[in-house]
């Protein structure tokens, strides 16, 4: 009982000193991230049923206890198994259950800038397929998309044209700000790990949770350079081995940060992500889209990568 009163008033210094503060400056916002996942249910497991679910089992029970929301987009090529299929869908529909939201990031993930806009489009749809059949029957609907490779279009009219199509189609955009390349990790993890080496793997897991605060805080310098304050962040990481084993270590970086965790619909309503979506070209976050059709350049660097995970990163793949 002592502590916990010794708590309440250490808490009720805390906001006075705080509102006293306030008063002189203008009290910071509360930073929020909003977090998705890409190339679910479980990315390069085309083969192996126990290692995709126990993968995205692992995932989801991370997203479960840490109690934060998530968005997983699919590309529907995963389910598509020979002999599996029962089983690869069982992953989507336990996400649902779980309360998560499931998204549309095409069937086979192409780049919009490599296949032409028809057969990007077709891919698209036939990525929708059984999703929007297991969200339908739970009164929900298919809203979210994603760009394969964040490729956007390499000219504005193919940008145009394909927005329109989404426009048609009721699906809204997924932008990314905060993107510290976990699949460059995740690829190295996951070879060390099936070497027989999972010392090696250890250290590059730890290596990628130190990645987790530099991404995070090149998203807020570049925030502030392009709009002035810190947005809602909006994350990408993968469905992958890596994230399955350091997730809740990750969360636990980001609460360390200050990060309350919200929806995608929750971050997006704030105005920095109401700017005319215009950018074609490859890749980028939403930061460096909206600094380049702005005509600024940021100056907050991206967190380089590990000399040694980029040594081990390269000639096997
Ligand atoms: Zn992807």
């Amino acid at each position: 009982m002592r502590s916990c009163s010794l708590h309440l008033r250490i808490g009720a210094c805390l906001a006075v000193a705080a509102l006293a503060q306030g008063v002189a400056q203008t009290p910071a916002r509360q930073r929020s991230v909003a977090i998705t996942l890409d190339d679910g249910p479980v990315v390069n497991e085309m083969k192996d049923l126990e290692n995709f679910q126990r993968i995205a089992g692992r995932l989801r029970e991370a997203l479960v206890a840490e109690k934060v929301p998530a968005t997983i987009f699919i590309n529907e090529r995963q389910l598509n198994v020979p002999g599996q299929r029962e089983g690869r869908v069982e992953v989507l529909t336990k996400w649902l259950d779980a309360g998560y939201d499931l998204a549309n990031h095409t069937y086979s993930h192409p780049s919009i800038n490599k296949v032409p806009l028809w057969q990007f489009e077709d891919d698209l749809i036939r990525g929708e397929v059984i999703m929007k059949s297991l969200l339908e029957a739970r009164g929900r609907k298919l809203e979210w998309f994603r760009y394969p490779f964040l490729d956007s279009g390499m000219t504005t009219e193919v940008h145009q044209a394909f927005m329109d199509f989404l426009e048609q189609r009721h699906y809204r955009v997924a932008h990314v700000t905060v993107d510290y390349k976990d699949y460059t990790f995740a690829g190295v993890y996951q070879r060390q790990l099936r070497a027989g080496k999972p010392e090696v793997a250890e250290k590059v897991k730890q290596a990628y949770l130190e990645q987790v605060p530099l991404g995070f805080e090149r998203a807020e310098k570049a925030s502030v350079e392009v709009y002035g304050y810190e947005i809602p962040q909006i994350l990408l990481i993968h469905c992958n081995e890596l994230n399955s084993v350091s997730l809740r270590d990750s969360i636990g970086k980001m609460r360390e940060r200050g990060y309350s965790f919200v929806t995608l619909d929750e971050a997006t309503k704030d105005p920095a992500y109401s700017r005319a979506d215009t950018f074609a070209g490859s890749g980028g976050s939403w930061l460096d889209r909206t600094a380049r059709t702005m005509g600024k350049k940021i100056e907050a660097p991206n967190p380089r990568i590990p000399a040694w995970i980029t040594e081990l990163s390269g000639p096997a793949r």
